[in-house]
């Protein structure tokens, strides 16, 4: 299976140097690029009435590939010349076409370049004449254009942004085969990084494991080097136990009082990292001391590089007390059934008021902006994605259900109201059935699954760790694990069969 393991780098002084330098230089590299294809564009499209025809190539649509007489080297996936290089012989793409069964070369086929093949050509001759390029590892640089091309494709293809200039770059590439490891040790190993040299490592994981060392990636983050590499390593993923066949489960119920309450009564501490009053006010405090330094100043610099180091180090604590809370809930039960959240639409502005005479009323704006805070500090889409990850790993379900009134739902008579709630106290206005609010919605939420508690509650109390399966009804939703790249770890699809075949399902059924 693939996975994504983190180390912290301990570079000398000299490579760190090396490192930083290469950034600004990967920085510049990347924008050039950009502003290349941008300007390609804009130059190209000046007179959209006239019929040109560009000596360099076509225009493709992008659905047909259809090729017109002008060019749109933006809108082209086959981007048949974007950028324009003062040497032409550079845009044309030349492949040997080998006949399959002698392998000899019978034809050469030539074609126009991409944008991105023609800027690697570009990139490799200056490489020749900058020593800024000259000192960074090929690969690296050409990973660099590679990484704008998979930018210009999220923006057709996935909705996203058009790619941006970047004022601060933070991580850079390696091709996979390029980084080799040696001289593992139990505590620390090394890493060899082309064109930098070894790096010592800090190494919490046993690496006698992997079986192909994929591509690596080296990040700077809060003053400090890491290096993230995707490797493949021995044994596979678990298959996901059917539902049916689950013995017990936990519903969890995710808020801000406490950060997650269990249906067996168990509660995960919400420890605010950021928004805890001591914290916030040290945060506001650097805040501060940064807009009084002077504009481009030595210091403002050093006091901007404390607020990060600080703000790292409140991450790296929420993310250790994240993998906590879930491997907790996770070893709970069989399978765990949660709410769906769109944390999104939760985070979203205050809307504004209009006073009617061309002024706003007060909307709450600067609460809700407070609230929004605390929403982000909680996590609690982490929590999810590293429930679902250890969920994964050890064969488990998790089964999403809807969110709706989970909190005002009665669990004794089905009542719905929003007084039943009362800060983190429910009492119910028909039958008084009292409980705390947030163990209550976990109780919904597993109810919702569709698996039924046993009535006798003399053998098996209803806040027992274990509740034993008494019936099985048929579900509306189907158990589905969401293993997300957004977490510490990411998951290759193709190792995963379970998800293929699931999404093949949900294909098959779009009402599901
Ligand atoms: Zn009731």
């Amino acid at each position: 299976m693939q996975v994504r393991w983190n180390f912290k780098l301990l570079p000398n002084q000299s490579q760190e140097a090396t490192l930083e330098e290469w950034l600004v230089t990967l920085r510049k590299h990347r924008n050039y690029a950009l502003r290349e294809r941008t300007e390609g564009f804009e130059f190209n499209n000046k007179d959209l009435d006239s019929i040109v025809a560009y000596a360099y190539g076509s225009y493709c649509e992008i659905d047909s590939k259809v090729e017109y007489g002008s060019c749109c080297p933006l809108a082209c996936l086959v981007l048949t010349h974007g950028v324009i290089p003062q040497n032409l012989e550079l845009a044309i793409k030349k492949s040997k076409i080998k006949d399959k069964k002698t392998k000899e070369i019978i034809a050469v086929n030539t074609d126009w370049d991409s944008a991105s093949g023609i800027q690697m050509k570009v990139t490799t001759q200056l490489r020749k004449s900058l020593d800024a390029f000259a000192s960074i590892d090929s690969d690296v640089l050409q990973r660099n254009i590679a990484k704008l091309d998979t930018a210009f494709t999220n923006f057709f293809k996935n909705g996203r942004g058009y790619p941006q200039f970047i004022k601060r770059l933070d991580s850079f590439e390696y091709k996979p085969g390029r980084v080799l490891l040696s001289n593992i040790k139990k505590n620390y190993a090394t890493a060899y990084l082309p064109g930098i040299g070894n790096i010592k490592f800090h190494n919490s994981r046993d690496l006698s494991i992997i079986e192909d060392l994929r591509t690596c990636t080296i990040k700077r983050d809060g003053g400090s080097w890491y290096i993230s590499m995707l490797v493949n390593i021995a044994g596979a993923l678990p298959d996901i136990k059917p539902l049916g066949e689950c013995q017990s489960i936990v519903g969890i119920d995710v808020g801000i009082n406490k950060l997650v309450a269990l249906s067996d009564g168990s509660f995960a501490e919400n420890k605010r990292p950021e928004t805890n009053i001591r914290t916030a006010r040290r945060l506001s405090m650097r805040q501060r001391a940064i807009s009084r330094k002077t504009k481009g100043s030595k210091n403002k610099l050093k006091a901007i590089k404390k607020l990060a180091k600080q703000k790292h180090k409140l991450t790296q604590y929420r993310n250790g007390y994240g993998w906590q809370v879930a491997s907790t809930i996770v070893k709970k039960a069989d399978a765990i059934a949660r709410e769906g959240l769109r944390i999104k639409n939760m985070i979203k502005r205050a809307k504004p008021k209009h006073d009617g005479k061309g002024g706003y009323k007060r909307n709450g704006a600067s609460r809700k902006t407070g609230l929004n805070r605390v929403i982000q500090d909680a996590g609690w889409g982490d929590i999810f994605n590293k429930i679902a990850w250890l969920a994964l790993k050890a064969g488990k379900p998790v089964v999403e259900v809807q969110a709706l009134y989970t909190s005002q739902e009665c669990p004794k008579c089905g009542h719905v109201d929003k007084k039943n709630r009362e800060g983190d106290k429910f009492l119910c206005r028909e039958c008084n059935y009292t409980e705390h609010a947030d163990t209550k919605a976990s109780r919904i939420i597993v109810r919702k699954v569709g698996l039924v508690f046993p009535s006798n509650k003399k053998t098996l109390p209803a806040d027992c760790g274990k509740v034993t399966l008494s019936r099985y009804q048929s579900l509306g939703i189907e158990a589905k694990n969401h293993a997300l790249g957004i977490a510490n770890i990411s998951i290759s699809y193709s190792t995963v069969g379970y998800l293929r075949d699931k999404a093949e399902t949900l294909k098959q059924s779009p009402s599901l």
